[in-house]
């Protein structure tokens, strides 16, 4: 099976080069019927969007880390309410934050690369393992680590297919489909925060700098490995020196929060 998918893929990547989003999303649906899956981070519902209009009774996938601002957790559930048809499946680590904490401390202050591959990359595999394709909303912008992203490639870290409807994207695309549509946002993002995962990893981008670099600030690392394209999970883009300012256990760090949070 993953050969065929292996080959559905490559020729894909080629064919759909220069597809846009409406074109690889159709081809989506068509090709995979119910065995593919939408991935998101609410930060905002975009990528559902356009997915819904090829699909009603979608499958989104959200990576339930349970280190999540509190805002991202309503987004979720505002998606659920704005798109009923849509059937979130939160993809969970095995052991709960506080048996994680209890056993090894906290991860992401000493071991980041270990934490998201135990509640993301882990439950990620998980779930995608019973689809032969997952949509996400890569984009080339987002990082120099995405500057080649295609539209449609062979994820060989989770063996099925994996779309980027959005890839080619630029910032102004996004932000119009949002102004035009009424767009659901993270209202996190209102408040400065462009790009943004568990609440202990992310902060603000400073000015000037790309959206990306509040997430792990302080840090080389930029990827959680959700699209690490190699079989080092997690390791793709990570720089393995530990933080310097950081010491292996204590206080939780002070991280910006923001402004509804007071
Ligand atoms: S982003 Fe941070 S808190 Fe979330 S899984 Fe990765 S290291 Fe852990």
């Amino acid at each position: 099976m993953s050969t065929h998918l292996r080959m559905l893929a490559e020729k894909a990547q080629h064919e759909l080069a220069d597809a846009t989003a409406a074109e690889a999303l159709a081809w989506t649906a068509e090709t995979f019927g119910d065995r593919w899956i939408v991935a998101s981070n609410m930060q905002d519902a975009v990528l559902i969007d356009l997915a819904y209009q090829v699909k009603r009774d979608l499958d989104v996938l959200f990576l339930e880390t349970g280190y999540h601002f509190v805002e991202t957790i309503g987004t979720r559930d505002a998606v659920a309410v704005v798109y009923p048809e849509v059937r979130i499946i939160s993809a969970e680590a095995e052991q709960t934050v506080a048996d994680q904490e209890a056993q090894f401390g906290q991860l992401y202050r000493t071991d980041p690369d270990r934490c998201c591959h135990l509640r993301k990359v882990v439950p990620l595999q998980r779930v995608l393992a019973g689809y032969d394709a997952w949509v996400t909303g890569v984009r080339r912008v987002d990082a120099p680590t995405r500057a080649n992203t295609p539209i449609v490639q062979w994820d060989e870290l989770n063996g099925l297919v994996k779309v980027n409807p959005i890839a080619a994207w630029s910032d102004e695309e996004f932000d119009a489909y949002i102004a035009q549509r009424g767009i659901l946002q993270n209202p996190l993002v209102s408040v400065g925060y462009l790009s943004i995962g568990c609440e202990p990893c992310t902060s603000k981008p400073l000015p000037g700098q790309g959206a990306r670099s509040g997430r792990w600030a302080g840090l080389a690392k930029t990827e959680c490995g959700l699209h690490s394209r190699t079989h080092r999970v997690g390791l793709e883009g990570v720089d393995l020196q530990p933080r310097l300012d950081l010491q292996p256990a204590g206080p939780a760090p002070v991280v910006p929060t923001a402004e509804p949070q007071g």
